[in-house]
């Protein structure tokens, strides 16, 4: 009998991976977590029931969550990282050779474990990197207490039910806020508008009471299903999303990062908003 994963996010809407071969599987104190191999999409990490990665795919998402704002940033020095326990928002941030530190604050160490043994394709070298700095830790807590800046802080958490909560809170928004350089940029995975919403509504709301600017930008990976998703974006420099194609490009270049997704013109168009998406966060 053929086995299916079906994800269980959604109350009325789910998607299903065929599970040629389960690779692992435990329960930690944080989380349920399985590794399994699709056809397609080749190995597969869900934790809670969600998916959170996949090798096919997951270029997209990680290329979109670090060159886009770093290229828009242009200057950043140090990043800050909240959950992404996979590595493979690490591994793309740290292509960028004038980073100097990378600080990932995970709450769940077996994650961070299990990525180093079982998903090498997804994070590389990354945790190896003299750059990394890996905090166990709440990035809840983590925010609230360090008294550390970064140019950018990039949110990779796990969807809003679970340990991944309280990183959609005005209380951590805030904190995230303090904790960024003069100008600095937040961006946050925000889920696929069309079938999350509030979540959406919720973040970009609370980003708009705390910054100057707090938008989203979109790019579609095909596992989180239902739509392009959303990239949350929460600055006092509102001139970052409007830097100038040629900038970008000449940034890009010097930066000699090959990408299979991002590009100079992906970037500008990623802020382009369908009517729907605009009228929601309105
Ligand atoms: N790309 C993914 C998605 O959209 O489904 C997210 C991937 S990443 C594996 C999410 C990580 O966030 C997990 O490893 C989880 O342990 C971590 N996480 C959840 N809540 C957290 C918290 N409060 N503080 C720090 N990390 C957290």
């Amino acid at each position: 009998m053929t086995e299916w994963f079906r994800e269980t996010l959604h109350r009325d809407y789910q998607i299903g991976l065929r599970i040629e071969e389960v690779l692992f599987e435990e329960r930690s104190t944080h989380q349920h977590l399985l590794l399994f191999r699709n056809a397609r999409f080749g190995k597969v990490l869900a934790l809670d029931g969600v998916v959170q990665t996949t090798e096919a795919d997951e270029f997209i998402y990680h290329e979109m969550l670090s060159h886009l704002p770093m290229l828009a940033h242009g200057k950043v020095r140090r990043v800050l990282i909240v959950g992404g326990g996979d590595g493979g928002l690490l591994e793309e941030v740290l292509k960028h050779r004038t980073l100097e530190q990378a600080v990932q604050v995970e709450i769940d160490a077996s994650v961070v474990e299990f990525a180093k043994t079982h998903l090498r394709s997804i994070c590389g070298g990354a945790y190896e990197d003299p750059r990394t700095e890996l905090v166990i830790a709440d990035g809840l807590k983590y925010v609230a207490e360090t008294d550390r800046r970064f140019d950018l802080i990039v949110v990779d958490s796990t969807d809003p039910v679970g340990p991944g909560e309280v990183l959609f809170t005005r209380a951590f928004y805030a904190d995230c806020r303090r904790c960024l350089t003069p100008g600095g940029v937040l961006v946050t995975q925000n889920g696929v508008p069309f079938v999350q919403t509030e979540e959406l509504q919720h973040s970009v709301g609370l980003f708009r009471e705390l910054f100057a600017e707090g938008t989203c930008y979109l790019a579609t990976v095909p596992t989180y299903a239902g739509g392009p998703m959303a990239f949350g974006w929460a600055t006092d420099n509102t001139a970052l999303r409007e830097v100038p194609p040629e900038t970008l490009q000449a940034r890009f270049a010097a930066a000699g990062i090959e990408t299979r997704y991002y590009t100079p013109a992906v970037h500008a168009g990623a802020f382009a908003l369908p009517r729907y998406v605009a009228d929601w966060i309105a």
